[in-house]
């Protein structure tokens, strides 16, 4: 099989206007969301965070273009760009950015339990916001430089699950690549995107130290420790975060200590940590969407079994892949 990578390719008319479609349908669902957020928030919350968010992940795994081509927030970054506008995401600029971004996550899926499952407004304001910030980045950088592949709190998760992806899909947003980003787009190449984010930690374990290391090693205590505390008032803010943490500098350490143990790559280890999180992910998911419904029992089961085997089918074929790339001829550049 051959690896997942190259420039964006156009699209097919056909294929096109349904991309279109998608984006401007994406934008509209938006839109209500917002305003259901607002006038009808139970109704709202209830079909974001226990309907369309759930989706997510499992799409990543099958090939993050499926995301990243219909995200509305992707859509409103690219609708201000100008073509006169050359500011690209430097070398320079990437770590910092990437720190944003996974900063940003860190703080609002937590802040989850004791503002965004239950506050229909403060979401929406909170959406509107990186909105607005998507926006605005999409006109002072090219194309996804400002946002997509900088700041936004999504990328962390898209760069983990999303680096082999099952299917490959066409990445109709930007045709032909003005390289708007120095190394690591997702879109050009999701196979090597960790590799280009670590850059030459990667050959040791100083990958451990990078920043997208770290959140790679902490993600899957972040999802337990997230799915291990309950919704409550605003009050519990500091509980809240301070058993989060816990449980990613446990998951941070564990991994240090198996990295070593065996000797891992980080490329390896990379496949491992996405495949624990996206399974821990799912196991808790299951039963918050059921109980969401009230249709525990066999549903959450068979959420499980179906959410669990596209993550095993995803990891064997990650493996494969990582082996086949080993077993290569090293290339020198
Ligand atoms: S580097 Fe920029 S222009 Fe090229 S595929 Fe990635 S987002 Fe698109």
């Amino acid at each position: 099989m051959t690896a997942i990578s190259s420039a964006p390719s156009p699209a097919t008319p056909a294929g096109l206007g349904l991309w279109r479609t998608a984006q401007l349908l994406g934008v509209v669902a938006t839109a209500i969301l917002l305003a259901g957020l607002v006038t009808q928030p139970d109704l709202a919350l209830d079909i974001l965070w226990n309907v369309l968010i759930p989706l997510v992940p499992a799409s990543l795994l099958i090939s993050p273009a499926i995301w990243r081509n219909v995200c509305p927030l992707a859509t409103l970054n690219l609708l201000t760009n100008r073509s006169s506008v050359s500011r690209t995401l430097t070398p320079g600029l990437l770590p910092g950015a990437g720190a944003i971004g996974i900063v940003l996550l860190v703080v609002m899926v937590p802040a989850r339990r004791f503002l965004f499952n239950t506050d229909g407004l403060a979401l929406a304001i909170t959406i509107a916001a990186v909105a607005a910030l998507a926006l605005v980045l999409g006109g002072f950088f090219q194309l996804k430089a400002g946002f997509c592949n900088a700041v936004c709190p999504v990328l962390p998760v898209e760069r983990l699950y999303g680096q082999y992806p099952l299917m490959r899909i066409n990445n109709p947003r930007c045709v032909p690549c003005t390289m708007c980003t120095a190394k690591g787009c997702i879109d050009l190449n999701p196979s090597k995107s960790i590799a280009q984010t670590f850059g030459s930690a990667r050959r040791s374990h100083a990958w451990l130290l990078n920043g997208f290391g770290v959140f790679a090693a902490a993600f899957p205590g972040f999802v337990v420790g997230y799915y291990t505390t309950q919704d409550g008032p605003l009050a519990t803010v500091g509980s809240v975060y301070l058993h989060i943490a816990v449980w990613a500098l446990a998951s941070y350490l564990a991994t240090v200590l198996l990295v070593w143990l065996f000797r891992a790559s980080a490329v390896r280890a990379m496949v491992v940590l996405a495949a624990a999180a996206a399974g821990l992910y799912y196991w808790f998911a299951a039963d918050t969407v059921t109980t969401a419904f009230e249709i525990q029992g066999a549903p959450t089961t068979v959420i499980r079994v179906v959410m669990l085997a596209l993550v095993a089918v995803w990891l064997w074929r990650a493996v494969q892949r990582v082996t086949r790339t080993n077993s290569r001829p090293v290339a020198h550049a």
